[in-house]
């Protein structure tokens, strides 16, 4: 592996993900994941070249935790002072109206990212920790924040407006601002490369459908609509999130069942989606019930499923037809049965899905549409590691 290696940190409230890889090529030098920081018994999992170092140990905050993968890279051979780590980035969920490109990180930029917390308040605090324990431990190595929002910028305006009063709006930042952005755009992109085609030329829907979810209309690679808005929670039905829902709902809560803000910021973040309807939030675990004949396993998958239909069925009018129809993340891209369901009963409009095509255990961009299909069917691998390491590498080399 050459000298230019970027570490990609993804910190959360209480967790930092982490990989060392080489932006060019994509491979791995090494990852891992600290865990329960702030909590009782934290814990590190580290994996370098095969070989996987794991300790508990409380980890009081994210400079600990840093500090103790630094350990590990150390422990494992890729110093990070010396191993030629060219840039540090970092993924940050929220940019507001304000980041919507890849940005150097200085202290402006850091307390800029610390002031739209009001809009992401479960997310940004945690990216401003894990951003400045990096500061504090690589002071001399160029960070790059890149915004889970920014490639939902250039929305258009009829589907990133909330039909609220506008002043109202205006004064608060109300509008869709869209997340997982990385992954849409690495995907879609991922996309016209599988097809040979340039991304100009073609219409595509995404579907990313890991623990959080969302759904992407692009035409000609631009992004014009979005399922998630103002915060991740719109949209489709998610691990723990409730997505679309009556906002009358939130009104009801609160006066009938006296909830206050954070009651009902657990529920819909937290409590909803699938471990609302089924009490697990896991894919897996859910199959597992369903097979087991539990009933309340079922209905969360058909509510799940039929969220995906109604926003297949809303974007392919929006977009007027497509040309792929793409599956990513953890259940999109691992879960047959979620693909088969959604896109079900659909050859009038040109698609379908080849069982054994769908069924096929790869692990690579692949077509799963029949040979002969008019939409194509795809299911390619999501990697926002790579993307953000690539978006750091390319603001560091020029700038
Ligand atoms: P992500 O947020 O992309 O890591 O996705 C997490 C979700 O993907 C969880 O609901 C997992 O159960 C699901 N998932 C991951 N691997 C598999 C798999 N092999 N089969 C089915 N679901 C999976």
């Amino acid at each position: 592996m050459g000298g230019n290696l970027v570490l990609v940190v993804n910190s959360g409230s209480s967790s930092i993900k982490y990989q060392l890889l080489d932006p060019d090529s994509g491979t791995i030098a090494a990852a891992g994941l600290v865990e329960r920081i702030g909590e009782d018994g934290g814990a590190i999992e580290h994996t370098a070249d095969g070989r996987t170092l794991t300790e508990q140990v409380v980890i009081p905050d994210h400079t600990a935790g840093l500090r103790l993968a630094f350990e590990k890279f150390a422990d494992t051979g890729h110093d990070l002072t010396a191993a030629g780590v060219t840039a540090v980035g970092h993924r940050v969920v929220h940019g507001g109206e304000v980041f919507y490109e890849p940005t150097l990180v200085d202290a402006r930029v850091l307390a800029a990212i610390d002031e739209l917390s009001a809009l992401a308040p479960l997310h940004n605090p945690a990216n401003v920790r894990g951003i400045a324990a990096v500061r504090t431990l690589l002071p001399d190595i160029p960070q790059v924040a890149v915004f889970d929002t920014a490639f939902f910028h250039g929305l258009p305006d009829a589907a990133k407006t909330y039909a609220i009063d506008a002043q109202v709006a205006a004064a608060h930042g109300i509008r869709r601002y869209g997340f997982h952005g990385t992954s849409h755009e690495y995907v879609s992109g991922r996309v016209a490369e599988f097809l040979n085609r340039p991304p100009e030329s073609i219409d595509q829907i995404v579907f990313h459908l890991g623990n959080g979810a969302s759904v992407s209309a692009l035409r000609g690679g631009q992004p014009v609509d979005t399922s998630m808005g103002l915060t991740p929670l719109e949209g489709l039905v998610m691990g723990t999130r409730s997505g679309d829902l009556d906002p009358g709902i939130i009104l009801h809560l609160m006066r009938t069942a006296h909830m206050d803000v954070n009651g009902v910021d657990r529920l819909l973040n937290r409590g909803s989606g699938l471990r609302g309807l089924a009490g697990v939030n896991d894919f897996r675990e859910l199959r597992r019930l369903i097979g087991a004949g539990d009933a309340a396993a079922r209905l969360a998958y058909d509510v799940y499923v039929h969220r995906l239909r109604h926003y297949l069925g809303a974007y392919l009018i929006e977009l007027g037809g497509v040309d792929a129809i793409t599956f990513t993340a953890g259940v999109g891209e691992n879960n047959p049965d979620v693909r088969a369901d959604t896109l079900a009963g659909l050859s009038r409009f040109g698609i379908a899905v080849d069982p054994d095509r769908n069924t096929a255990r790869e692990r690579t961009a692949r077509r799963i549409s029949p040979p002969d299909a008019k939409v194509e069917v795809l299911v390619v691998p999501t990697n926002e590691e790579l993307a953000i390491a690539r978006a750091a590498a390319d603001l560091t080399q020029t700038a």
